[in-house]
């Protein structure tokens, strides 16, 4: 049985990188019949969080990426939390000591740091130079004495080749001799990393290894630490870093970085994971288009890519925006309304009528943007009355001969017109043509230009029914006195 994991470490706002990390694994779990572990690496006991991780399992739960078992699901190889695991660490731990395949090193920080220090002043690479490897017990004894706090390192073996298989970048390989002994367990007894890691891969029994390319540098240490534990190695697949347009790293001057902003924005979960999904993975045609069941369909490892993934905006808008046109008019609306207060056009509360009345407005607008945060910059042509040509050209068609006797007309018309809907005041303005003589163009663009001052926008016959009959003379009214 295929079994992936997701494994977090809950030190601050969940990043759009860590998502499609968990993305992979859960499309993978599922077009398998696999399972998806959710365990969370808090062995940085200063930057890691409950808060972070609550924002972790929020967001995922928000992108539709459940989880089969780990943090509050429970399962056969708990606990999930690396925090809970201590003793488990410290019984390998003790092993691998006893067995001389690890050992105490009771170098100060101090120390280490002179010594980094010297390597790097000769010009040579820091690593450490086994100075605690075969202590005497005499000095053992003597550090002990002094009160040092003894760090473990792993006894790295020399001349060995070690060779590991990607399911991306095929195979990998390197020297032990370039290593160099790693801590593995800090003076604190709290595991590293790439200590826990390992344990916790193996002891759950994952078949799968897949996350960023970040950890391709650390899997080397790690697959020392399978062997000399004797655990059997999972597959690695190390997928393709993220860069911004620019193609730097992915930061914060890219704009939103962590899913929270974006569901924030009004993103839809459905166009987060289509957008993520293709963020180093390519599906086998053109359509770029794919909801979470045709994604699990099509997704493998052999169509992910080796090459950087380029996050592009644009792309992410012109992908939610298909989703935003399919999703209700009431959840849009829902999305919108912090927006609408913070940019003013409503207030805190809003009374039923007004919420109808919001509804059929974003059901207008809905195929113009991309995320619901968007409405505000499409919506101040339902507010605002004090009307203004756009410009110059808007204010000369006003100035036609024919304008005083269409304004007339319409006022007149839509005067007596009740109720006020898209099919009569079409027919008012199509009666006008006629009774007129006079073109289409010559009727709706001006009636648009005393509504809005703008020459083109939304399809006239619905603005109109939204804006009402009393504003939409009033603003008449106003523009052309
Ligand atoms: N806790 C690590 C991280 O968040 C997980 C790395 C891994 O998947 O092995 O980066």
């Amino acid at each position: 049985e295929l079994r992936v994991r997701f494994a977090p470490s809950p030190t601050g706002p969940f990043h759009i990188g860590g998502a499609r990390s968990a993305l992979f694994n859960w499309l993978l779990a599922r077009k398998e019949g696999g399972k998806l572990i959710l365990r969370i690496e808090d062995t940085d006991l200063e930057r890691s969080t409950r808060e972070s991780e609550e924002n972790i399992k929020a967001s995922l739960r928000w992108l539709g990426i459940e989880w089969d078992e780990g943090i509050d699901m429970g399962g056969e190889y708990g606990p999930y939390r690396q925090t809970e695991r201590l003793d488990i660490y410290r019984q390998y731990t003790q092993k691998l000591l006893a067995s001389g395949q690890a050992y105490y090193c009771y170098c100060s920080e101090e120390e280490l740091d002179a010594e980094r220090q010297r390597q790097m002043d000769n010009g040579e690479n820091p690593h450490y130079t086994g100075r605690c490897r075969d202590l005497s017990p005499a000095d053992r004894e003597r550090f002990i004495a002094e009160g040092r706090k003894p760090t473990v390192r792993f006894r790295v073996p020399e001349n060995q080749q070690i060779v590991f298989k990607d399911m991306v970048r095929e195979t990998v390989s390197f020297e032990s001799n370039g290593v160099g002994d790693f801590v593995i367990v800090k003076s604190d007894g709290i595991p590293v990393y790439n200590y826990a890691v390992v344990l916790d891969d193996a002891l759950m029994k994952i078949t799968h290894v897949i996350r960023a390319e970040e950890h391709l540098s650390n899997t080397p240490r790690q697959v020392l630490l399978y062997q000399a534990l004797g655990l059997p190695l999972p597959q690695f697949g190390h997928i393709s870093l993220i860069l911004g347009k620019d193609r730097t790293k992915m930061s914060k001057r890219h704009g939103a970085t962590s899913v929270e902003q974006y569901k924030n924005l009004g993103y839809l979960p459905e166009g987060i994971v289509n957008f993520l999904a293709l963020l180093g993975w390519a599906p086998a045609g053109e359509e770029e288009i794919f909801n979470q069941e045709e994604l699990i369909q099509a997704f493998s490892m052999e169509r992910v890519a080796k090459n950087p993934a380029v996050f592009d905006v644009d792309k992410l808008n012109y992908i939610n925006a298909h989703y935003i046109k399919q999703a209700s008019p009431e959840l849009i609306t829902e999305l919108a309304l912090p927006h609408l207060r913070e940019a003013g056009f409503i207030g805190e509360e809003l009374a039923t009528k007004q919420r109808e009345w919001l509804v059929k407005v974003v059901a207008e607008l809905q195929g113009y943007i991309s995320y619901a945060a968007q409405i505000t910059e499409h919506i101040g042509v339902f507010f605002n009355d004090d009307i203004n040509f756009e410009n110059e050209e808007a204010h000369e068609i006003m100035k036609d001969a024919d304008i005083p006797k269409v304004m007339e007309a319409f006022k007149t018309k839509l005067t007596a017109l009740d109720p006020v809907e898209p099919a009569a005041v079409q027919a008012i303005l199509k009666s006008i043509t006629k009774e007129l003589k006079l073109g289409g163009k010559k009727v709706y663009m001006p009636v648009r230009i005393a509504i809005t001052g703008k020459m083109h926008g939304l399809e006239l016959i619905n603005l109109i029914p939204l804006i009402g009959k009393e504003r939409t003379l009033a603003r008449m009214d106003c523009l052309i006195a």
